[in-house]
């Protein structure tokens, strides 16, 4: 939830997060007069606003359902981007409350409720006056004292930086690596204050040279400098060589002593690798470094370059296209997916979402049903038309006043998924798109003569979700608790289980995994039937489950999960075959 300020961002930005509607209103009103105030309320929340918003400082609650403020704070501290942030905890005093806990994981400062305004405001200003002069001191100890442009330090952590994201996007990073020629010859002619000036200005023009945002330089050391081109290729980076050169011989710099040019000039390796895990950072700088030798060894005053140096690609994280424009629900599912270690691309509307989709076909498709300029319905259409595209697994997050879900199936949709669903049935429902979008398809999907093992106690469900399955064709043995569950696995290996989580007596995960100790079992896909009020028994099997059937029974869900469950046992029957791992998310 973001409440907006009415001020323009120059003030600091606070981030507030609480579970409690009540306390974030008072928290509104007594900090929105001095901050830009964002608030958040709950942990996903407040994860997926302090990686887009970056704000100065966080006031964090600890007790709050689902993610506690501890597991906020040691999220963030791991987090590049997030981890800087002053975290103050403001909490009431509770049983697994403590403040020695919060200081150890890093937090700054630790204030119990009831607390009193003018001292919370107090500390908040200490802290952000402390971070501000922070920001400062690390602003100078990066940039390049004589030249103003970035130092050494900033150029390693900016390669290091755009080197990750590289490795997620695979996307070709080039360096252009510089140097001037004989400028020992210009100190000595000149004397070394001249030669203080001429740095500054060919910095000056380096500067000047690159375009674009994402373009950096620094000075790597001494007389010689280095530009970071993300998403770049050979080609534009050996485009923004010549500029340099173009606009270092127009700014005619006098070099009375050198062979090669009568101003100053640059001799530039230029190396563009697609980042690779097998490789680091640095080898991209010793590859230009190679080339600006090459450079000097040619005559100087010039540019060297060879073709891209081809390494396999790794395999491209699974891209996953969210497709919503409302922002409260975009933050809490992209938190989510986020959290899940997701690469997700995410656009308002569906005119974007097919640019996107044409620019680069997603793993996954999950879509907001109703969306400003059409609906996640007539998208999924579009992509089922296409050829290219038909096979695309296609979800539609679903909100209850969406449309039926009747109109999902029609349009092909392979999933209807409600927005707000447990975080273990959505992380596990996820999955599963991407194991069923990633194996390889078989020509005709038909469940009848799958075999499932249903372990439920005698009773009205059993025979319910009975007489569904043998609509669909599938045959069904049932056992009614663990003994007779795990006679059953003994005799032969079923293609999936459902379990009713009332069937177990003892912890269901050591349960589970007693059974997938079978033979044929390990990949056994797993579908349980569990009520809204087991959602903690439902937790604790965690990535053990692909789905999870709600009681009362649906009879029409029913059958669609258990279809989703046949193409799961049949996809991993194909991978088993053909000797490919199934694909996994933490
Ligand atoms: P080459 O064309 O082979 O690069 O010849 P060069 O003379 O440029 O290379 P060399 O490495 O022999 O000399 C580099 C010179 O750069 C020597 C050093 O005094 C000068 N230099 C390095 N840093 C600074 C600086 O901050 N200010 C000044 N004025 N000179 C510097
Ligand atoms: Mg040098
Ligand atoms: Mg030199």
């Amino acid at each position: 939830m973001a409440i907006d300020s009415h001020t323009p961002s120059t003030r600091p930005t606070v981030l507030v997060v609480d579970d409690s509607r009540a306390a974030l209103d008072g928290l509104c009103n007594l900090l929105n007069a001095d901050w830009n105030a964002l608030f958040g309320l709950n942990g996903l929340e407040a994860l997926a606003l302090a990686n887009s918003e970056c704000p100065d400082l966080i006031v964090l609650d600890v007790a709050m359902p689902g993610m506690d403020g501890y597991e906020v704070l040691r999220r963030l501290k791991e987090g590049p981007a997030t981890r800087h942030i002053p975290v103050i905890f403001l909490t009431a005093p509770g049983p697994n409350v403590s403040e020695a806990r919060a200081l150890d994981l890093g937090a700054i400062d630790f204030i119990t409720k009831p607390y009193n305004p003018a001292i919370l405001k107090a500390r908040m200003h200490n802290q952000l006056a402390y971070k501000r002069s922070l920001d400062q001191a690390m602003a100078l100890s990066l940039g390049d004292a004589l030249t103003g442009i970035a130092n050494r330090r900033r150029f390693d952590d900016h390669l290091e930086q755009e080197w990750n994201h590289g490795l997620r996007t695979q996307k070709p990073l080039s360096m252009i690596l510089m140097d001037i020629d004989h400028f020992k010859r210009f100190n000595d002619a000149l004397g070394h204050p001249a030669g203080d000036d001429c740095l500054k200005r060919v910095a000056a023009v380096l500067s000047a040279s690159l375009k674009r945002a994402l373009d950096f330089v620094a000075r790597y050391g001494g007389e010689e400098f280095a530009c970071v081109l993300a998403d770049t290729n050979t080609e534009g980076a050996v485009e923004v060589a010549q500029r340099i050169a173009t606009n270092l011989a127009a700014a005619r710099i006098p070099h009375p002593d050198s062979p090669v040019s009568p101003n100053v000039t640059l001799s530039m390796g230029v190396a563009t690798y697609i980042p690779d895990r097998a490789l680091l950072p640095v080898d991209l700088t010793l590859e230009a470094d190679r080339r600006l030798y090459e450079a000097k060894r040619l005559g100087r005053n010039r540019a060297h370059w060879e073709t891209v140096v081809e390494i396999p690609a790794a395999p491209e994280p699974p891209g996953i296209l969210l497709v919503e424009d409302d922002a409260s629900q975009r933050v809490m599912i992209l938190g989510r997916l986020l959290a899940f270690g997701l690469d997700v691309q995410w656009v308002p509307s569906v005119g974007e979402a097919m640019t996107a989709i044409l620019r680069r076909p997603p793993a996954l498709i999950l879509s907001a049903g109703s969306l400003p300029d059409s609906d996640g319905y007539s998208l999924c259409q579009w992509i089922r038309e296409d050829q290219s595209l038909c096979r695309t697994p296609f979800v539609i997050l679903a909100s209850p006043w969406d449309g039926p879900a009747e109109l999902c199936w029609k349009v092909g949709a392979d999933d209807r998924i409600l927005k707000n669903e447990e975080e273990t049935v959505f992380r596990a429902r996820i999955a599963l798109h991407l194991e069923l979008g990633a194996s390889p398809q078989s020509s005709q999907f038909v469940t009848s003569g799958a075999g499932i093992l249903l372990l439920s106690p005698p009773g009205a469900l059993r025979s319910m979700v009975l007489s569904q399955l043998s609509l669909e064709g599938i045959r069904t043995t049932f056992a009614s608790n663990l003994e007779e569950a795990l006679a059953a696995l003994r005799l032969e290996a079923p293609d999936a289980l459902i379990l009713d989580l009332d069937s177990l007596d003892g912890a269901p995960a050591e349960n589970l995994d007693h059974m997938r100790a079978f033979p044929g079992c390990l990949q056994l896909p797993i579908l349980v039937l569990a009520g809204r009020d087991q959602a903690l028994l439902v937790d604790a099997l965690d990535s053990r489950i692909q789905d999870r059937l709600e009681t009362p029974l649906d009879a029409d869900e029913c059958r669609h999960r258990a279809r989703l469950l046949i193409r799961c046992a049949q996809a991993r029957h194909r991978a088993q075959e053909s000797g490919t791992r199934p694909l996994a998310i933490r």
